[in-house]
């Protein structure tokens, strides 16, 4: 007998007959003789709608009030869930945030758990009760409120409760049957990988994979939890992501693994480039640009700095797409202090990234990349590179054409295509 610990994102639980069949899901793994614990998101599309009618009667909502707004999403999910579930002839009792022990900061939107104290849980548990607990929300100790923690933070509870109960597995269902060498609806060849080892998983989601949340999968990696993503829809088995030293429960039951150098390519459509051109060549300006880039709040990604003769110089630098207005504007406003020549703004790039453990060990995986970029005759713009990653940015058109030239290049399409329910991901 395990504890699992299962998390239906809101696609999974969108309507009456959606949460129906979660609850069956649910009900068979408890059959199987498991404990089980639920996190669940909001049905479908509610967090977006509550979002927008909170934005109707307030240009700026008040967070505090959000954060008990939005939580109301899960609240609603957990108890039809847990109905569900009585129907079915089984016990199940569905818990707030709060109530699971969810403790978080006190930052409202952007909660991070600082503790979780699951007594009321094992307590469920140990009476034979299916757990149901609410995603994404929290409560913080000093000022007693109700926390969210980010857009996408079910997978994030879910993780958090599975560390907390020292639980076997964290199955992470949404409407794609796991993760992907590339997202399918871009490289219909793509192909479900078996597993992935975290810090893979982690240069994915950073760059562009939306399957899992980074912070969940930080928080997994921290923790030691084994996370196995897969599919509300169907019973096929779909990833794991493996921690350091984890072992791959496939491998426990005979399977031999290869390990591929490459492990996957994401593409990122939600980047835009800044050029700060005529920057003056001298010590101290990039260190100033950025000041001002970091102080609008604008997160950066590539750097780019290119060598000039005349004594001055022109620096590249991307940010989600979201927070170039905020940087352009901040710079603008420091143009005579700075004694840059002007800024030029570029929202139509794409950036694609290959990532794979085995670049530690392997020579020649960049010269792949650019060896088939440039039979393609697609233009690089920038490249930057991590231990286990190569991204480079190109002319957002490029950027379809680019991955699937790259995905063959790397050995990676499959035989099939792949099959794609319409999913989100989510
Ligand atoms: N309902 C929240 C959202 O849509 C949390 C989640 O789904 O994980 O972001
Ligand atoms: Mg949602």
């Amino acid at each position: 007998m395990a504890l699992i610990v299962q998390k239906y994102g809101g696609s999974s639980v969108a309507d009456a007959e959606s949460i129906k069949r979660v609850a069956k899901r649910i009900v068979d793994t408890r059959r199987a003789g498991h404990d089980v614990v639920v996190a669940v998101s909001a049905m479908g599309d509610t967090t977006d709608e509550l979002l927008d009618l909170a934005n109707e009667v307030a240009p700026i909502p008040a967070p505090r009030e959000l954060d008990m707004l939005l939580s109301s999403g899960e609240r609603i999910s957990m108890a039809l869930l847990a109905m569900a579930i009585h129907s079915m002839g089984f016990e199940a009792r569905s818990f707030t945030g709060s109530q699971a022990g969810m403790i978080t900061d006190s930052q409202h939107g952007a909660a991070r758990i600082v503790d979780v104290t699951p007594v009321r849980l094992r307590e469920a548990l140990d009476e034979g009760a299916i757990v149901i607990v609410a995603g994404f929300q929290g409560f913080n100790r000093d000022t007693r409120d109700i926390t969210t923690l980010g857009r996408g933070g079910s997978d994030t509870t879910a993780v958090a409760l599975a560390a907390a109960l020292n639980a076997d597995v964290c199955e992470i269902y949404s409407d794609v049957d796991g993760i992907f060498t590339a997202d399918p609806r871009v490289i219909p060849k793509a192909q479900k990988l078996d597993h992935v080892s975290s810090e893979e998983m982690l240069e994915l989601a950073a760059n562009g994979a939306k399957v899992l949340y980074i912070r969940a999968v930080e928080y997994a990696r921290r923790h030691g939890v084994l996370i196995h993503a897969r599919s509300t829809f169907s019973s096929a088995e779909g990833t794991y992501v493996l921690g350091e030293g984890m072992k791959n429960p496939r491998e426990a039951e005979g399977a031999v693994m290869e390990e591929p150098i490459v492990a996957g390519v994401a593409t990122d459509f939600s980047q835009a480039k800044i050029t700060v051109a005529g920057v003056p060549d001298v010590p101290g300006k990039a260190a100033e640009i950025f000041k001002i880039v970091a102080k609008s709040g604008a997160n950066v990604d590539m750097i780019v700095q290119n060598v000039s003769a005349t004594g001055r110089t022109d620096i590249s630098f991307t940010v989600p797409k979201a927070d170039a207005a905020g940087a352009l504007k901040a710079l603008a406003g420091e143009q005579t202090e700075v004694g840059f020549q002007n800024l030029i703004h570029d929202d139509q790039i794409g950036k694609l990234s290959v990532v794979g453990a085995g670049m530690r060990t392997h020579s020649g995986v960049s010269a792949t990349l650019f060896e088939a970029l440039s039979a393609g005759g697609i233009n690089i713009e920038m490249i930057s590179t991590s231990e286990i990653r190569i991204s480079v940015v190109l002319r957002d058109t490029d950027l379809t054409e680019a991955a699937r030239i790259v995905h063959t290049a790397y050995g990676l399409d499959g035989d099939a295509e792949a099959t794609v329910h319409a999913g989100t991901g989510r």
